[in-house]
């Protein structure tokens, strides 16, 4: 067993969240070995590089992480300044990747296909909780490799897991097929990405922030290439959520965002399509036919998916693991972030407790940790990762002691757009909030609370 205990601990994902897992272990003395599929860290986050967070630089900084980068000459950024995923990327997780004591523990172009207890399947109990892990990681080699660990902590986010066009939660049929035909989910429309939507018929699917950024940054690019179409199909009767409260909305970048989008709808620069739950994609030679349940049919050149993600649950298929059956977040994380019950600021911050799967050793944790739901955010992962850590380490004090300052000023969701967890004004508890969420300025991606009181039976 202490052999076990002396082997590295395994990070899967180099993102915000993962970086700091690797911070924490390497403050504690354990040896990280971090499995980072893209090319470099924060390789999820360069996808949407031109979007600006929602919450202040001193809300995205971990602070095992900064103890690591102020030593070497790292200039801080402006505590109250509003990121850009690029920014969050260059001045921060590049710097932090790059430290000999991480940039040595880091493996990129690493993918990890599958964990499990080595030498045990799921079904085997005996000696489990001792047992080593074997994680099983394609490299950038080609080669295929067990790598044996003491734990395991999994930050590999949802990006690579959108949720599908479809009804039900399968794709629609014919959407596999349609593939060339459908965007990387938050596309940069008027810069990188441009040539793909300039002039074309375009389809935005999804009533959550992400449709409604998309929608005003291809107003945008319309303004500039004019035989730009842009349609909008929501499942929902009408279009209100993303709506908003218009100038009336208690929070304000949320009703301008909202108010926006309605006019360009009511301009008729956006081709609102509502009620409308995709069934099938017709891939046609020149473009692609989107039918909803009742017939009615679009036609677009390109599809942008706004629908938000999921976790990947099948690299963790041979394990032990305790999941909402809804969410998919930790069975006792699950019910407190449902979003179809919660607004703001309604997660407690949580650490290994809570996080803690049958398979002991073993914790899901950032943005995958949140499963189904929306509303993560950075400094709810960077309090995990430290509890997490700290009980791997045999500090259960240290791990039961939960320390979470959240941001004042923006929240919520990233999409999906129902409820967003956030501000607990100079709390340290994320209790509270509603009110003051979600205030920064745009752009940016901001959260619609439900504000629904109510919760699943047990939960508030
Ligand atoms: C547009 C947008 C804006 C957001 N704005 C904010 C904000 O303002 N404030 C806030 O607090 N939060 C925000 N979030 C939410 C959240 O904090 C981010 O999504 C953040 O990137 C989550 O960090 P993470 O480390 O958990 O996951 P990720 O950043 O997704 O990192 C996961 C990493 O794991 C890698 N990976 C995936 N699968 C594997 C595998 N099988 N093997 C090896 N590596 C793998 C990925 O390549 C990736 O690098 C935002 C999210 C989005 C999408």
């Amino acid at each position: 067993m202490d052999a076990v205990k002396r082997l590295p601990v395994a990070v899967i994902g180099a993102g915000p969240v993962g970086l700091a897992a690797a911070a924490h272990l390497l403050e504690r003395g354990l040896e990280p070995l971090v499995f980072e599929t893209g090319t470099t860290a924060g390789a999820a986050i360069e996808q949407w590089r031109h979007i600006r967070l929602f919450s202040p630089w001193r809300f995205n900084l971990d602070a095992a992480a900064l103890r690591l980068l102020e030593p070497t000459g790292w200039e801080p950024p402006r505590p109250t300044a509003l990121p850009y995923g690029g920014e969050l990327i260059d001045n921060y997780l590049a710097p932090l990747a790059a430290l000999p004591q991480v940039a040595s523990r880091l493996q990129t172009g690493a993918r990890v296909i599958a964990v499990t207890r080595q030498g045990l399947d799921k079904t085997h109990v005996k000696d489990r909780d001792t047992t080593a892990f074997t994680v099983r990681v394609e490299h950038a080699d080609g080669e295929t490799r067990d790598h044996t660990v003491a734990a395991v902590i999994d930050a590999s986010g949802t990006w690579s897991r959108r949720n599908p066009l479809g009804t039900s939660g399968l794709p629609a049929i014919g959407e596999e097929a349609a593939a060339d035909r459908i965007s990387a989910p938050l596309p940069d429309v008027t810069g990188r990405d441009r040539a793909a939507f300039a002039g074309r018929r375009v389809l935005v699917v999804g009533a959550g922030h992400s449709a409604a950024n998309t929608l005003i940054s291809l107003a945008d690019l319309a303004k500039e290439e004019p035989d730009t179409r842009i349609l909008w199909a929501v499942r929902g009767a009408s279009a209100g959520k993303v709506y908003g409260g218009g100038d009336a909305d208690g929070l304000p970048a949320r009703g301008q965002l909202g108010a926006r989008v309605r006019r360009l709808v009511e301009a008729g620069k956006v081709e609102l399509h509502t009620g409308f739950g995709i069934s099938s994609l017709k891939t046609l030679p020149s473009h692609v036919a989107v039918e909803a349940v009742d017939g009615r049919t679009l036609e677009a050149d390109v599809v942008i998916p706004c629908t938000g993600f999921r976790p990947d649950l099948n690299i963790l298929r041979e394990l032990r693991l305790n999941l909402d059956p809804a969410i998919e977040a930790p069975l006792e994380l699950g019910p407190l972030i449902d979003p179809e019950f919660h607004s703001c600021g309604t997660v407690p911050p949580h650490g290994a407790k809570l996080l803690a799967h049958p398979d002991k050793d073993l914790y899901i944790v950032g943005m995958k940790s949140y499963g189904r739901a929306p509303t993560f955010l950075l400094a709810t992962g960077y309090e995990q990762v430290r509890s997490v850590v700290a009980a791997l380490a045999g500090d259960q004090e240290a791990a039961d002691t939960i320390q979470l300052e959240l941001p004042d000023t923006g929240v919520c969701s990233t999409d999906a757009g129902t409820s967003c967890d956030v501000p607990a004004p100079a709390s340290a508890n994320a209790e509270s909030a509603g009110s003051g969420c979600c205030a920064a300025p745009e752009p940016v991606f901001i959260g619609f609370p439900t504000g629904l009181a109510h919760g699943r039976s047990g939960t508030s």
